[in-house]
């Protein structure tokens, strides 16, 4: 699996400045939005220095939710030594590459998607009012959408020491296109649309274009950011489980005070619920890579079957001539069943190379095909002529016998 990612961000048509912050560095595999608040310029400064300490702290080994927890504590410490900057804070969704996929720390309204086959689906959730209105359901979506506090986000960084960041672990495969983006996007465009646009323009620059475009053409009303990662398959890529439903894939997780997790070694510091869901994915994933297997043995059983049942052949059943459905020896489930006894001939009416034409258990794709060699041994050994005088007919082509070989001198009676 191969990331290959761009990025863009925009004023759009209202604001004065643009104070969010945007990160994508395929090298590392750091790729975030993070979106500021507060006034004279604190936003910006608070989206740039969380965004710059995330960096840091990825670079030095830490797992995604504790890099965010730090990016915390950086605009927290910030604002605290400049009056100026007082209750600034800034979202932030940022994304981490890992063996399979993605893991996402994510705080406040800023947004991931992923695009699959087609369909859109929300990988995080929003903290904010809006959102925990609809989840009581207090509100609906439609009035979410247009709601005048719909702006107000109850998490972010920079507000408190202490921050509760969202853990999300995203499997991916190849094709699959995901999106981090500001509310200043998502605030604009509906869902459909920004499915739209990733389905319509294959490169990803042109794309974080186009949902540019789009927001400001529907008013432009806040920045807007968007990163767009796209998921370049390779052989040997394992298909992910199915896309975790909104919620469901989104475990909240208390990082680490900041002042501890920045004194506490990065790379033991990972999160508490880890372990349990590196287990439910590797179950999914175990489940998927065995399931063609299961599918191929399943169906070759199947035809298997389907194919000792469809097939006849001649045999004794005791000392009577017998058809059988089914292959000699019986298959699997399928065990050959007498169809037909001949009322004709027996064991003891055969010479020797008449008896091997039936023990040898000749096998035939109909009955038919089975019936007509009994017929031809019943009439080589009984011939249904009017003389008891026979020529050389019958099973020449198989077994080289004559009729004068068959010959009983029994009268001929076919019944
Ligand atoms: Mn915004």
């Amino acid at each position: 699996m191969r990331l290959v990612a761009a990025a863009a961000t925009d004023v759009g048509r209202v604001r004065e400045g643009n104070e969010d912050s945007i990160l994508h560095d395929d090298r590392l595999g750091i790729f975030a939005v993070a979106d500021g608040m507060g006034g004279h310029q604190a936003g910006e400064v608070a989206s740039a220095t969380a965004i710059e300490a995330l960096r840091a702290a990825i670079a030095a080994g830490a797992p995604v939710t504790d890099a965010v927890a730090q990016a915390n504590t950086a605009v927290v410490d910030k604002a605290r030594a400049d009056s100026g900057m007082l209750g600034m804070g800034t979202t932030m969704t940022a994304a981490i590459e890992v063996v399979g996929g993605l893991r996402i720390g994510h705080v406040g309204d800023s947004r991931a998607y992923v695009l699959r086959d087609g369909i859109l689906a929300r990988v995080t959730d929003d903290h904010s009012l809006v959102e925990e209105l609809v989840r009581e359901g207090r509100i609906t979506l439609e009035q979410a959408a247009v709601h005048p506090q719909r702006n107000v986000v109850t998490r972010a960084l920079g507000i408190d020491e202490d921050v509760e960041v969202d853990d999300v672990a995203l499997e991916l495969t190849g094709g699959d296109r995901v999106l981090l983006c500001s509310d200043g996007l998502s605030g604009m465009l509906r869902d459909t649309d920004i499915s739209t646009i990733l389905r319509r323009n294959a490169e990803a620059d042109a794309c974080a274009r186009a949902l540019i475009d789009a927001a400001n053409d529907a008013g432009g009303e806040d920045n807007i950011s968007v990163v767009i990662i796209d998921v370049i398959g390779e052989e040997g890529d394992l298909p992910p489980a199915p896309l975790p439903e909104i919620g469901i894939g989104t475990t909240a997780v208390r990082a680490a005070a900041a002042r501890s997790a920045a004194t506490s070694a990065p790379a033991a510091a990972t999160t508490e619920a880890a372990p349990l869901r590196a287990r439910r994915t590797s179950v999914g994933r175990l489940a998927w890579a065995i399931l063609p297997v299961i599918l191929v043995l399943g169906g070759t059983f199947l035809a298997l079957n389907w194919y000792a049942r469809s097939q006849y052949y001649v045999g004794f059943d005791g000392e009577q001539v017998a058809v059988y459905r089914g292959v000699p020896g019986g298959f699997l489930l399928w065990d050959p069943q007498v169809e037909w006894t001949s009322e004709v001939i027996e064991r003891g009416d055969l010479n020797d190379s008449q008896e091997l034409v039936v023990s040898r258990e000749d096998t035939f794709g109909s009955f038919a095909e089975a019936r007509d060699v009994v017929d031809r041994l019943e009439d080589r050994v009984f011939p249904p002529t009017t003389s008891t005088t026979v020529g050389p007919t019958g099973l020449s082509g198989t077994t080289g016998t004559t009729g004068a070989s068959g010959a009983t001198g029994l009268p001929a009676t076919r019944p």
